[in-house]
């Protein structure tokens, strides 16, 4: 079960512990994009997501997405936040993160992960040794995939006594 559990849930991106985590040294921060960033498949990002971004990384913080999707999806989002981005990572296998890890150039003690999927975000980051954090998803309107794993979702927070 622990391989599900994340070990912060918060809101949105907003309501992020930022100086808790740098208080930690926790100073990489991962992104995934679909419902966490942005609805899905959208390319429309909030002026206030952007800012958020840019004050963010200003305050010390090294950005980065990781997403599944394809980098044609990512790039667009990733320029107009200004940070980094890991294409085709297939989470919750361990490819993109261990493209972040050379990337950030840091140990997994000091990287954090923050989607919206237990069944890919969270696993790929318990796997990996980062600190996990879950947001609510943006939107749901979304793939039949993501629909399923919502089910699934359900019962893994009923289980682990999780309140969503
Ligand atoms: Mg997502």
């Amino acid at each position: 079960m622990s391989i599900f559990r994340p070990d912060l849930l918060a809101e949105d991106l907003f309501d992020l512990p930022l100086a808790d985590l740098k208080a930690k040294g926790i100073v990489h921060i991962l992104f995934d994009v679909d419902n966490t960033i942005v609805p899905y498949n959208s390319q429309e990002i909030p002026e206030a997501t952007i800012e958020w971004f840019k004050q963010t990384t200003t305050d010390g913080f090294h950005l980065c997405i990781l997403s599944n999707n394809s980098a044609e999806r990512v790039a667009p989002v990733a320029e107009k936040l200004g940070i980094d981005f890991i294409a085709r990572a297939k989470k919750p296998l361990q490819n993109g993160a261990k493209r972040a890890i050379t990337l950030f150039d840091a140990p997994k003690e000091k990287i954090a992960l923050v989607g919206d999927q237990l069944l890919t975000d969270t696993v790929c980051g318990n796997r990996a040794g980062f600190t996990t954090i879950v947001v609510k998803p943006i939107n749901p309107d979304e793939l039949w995939i993501t629909k399923w794993h919502r089910n699934y979702e359900k019962l893994l927070y009923r289980l682990m006594g999780i309140r969503r």
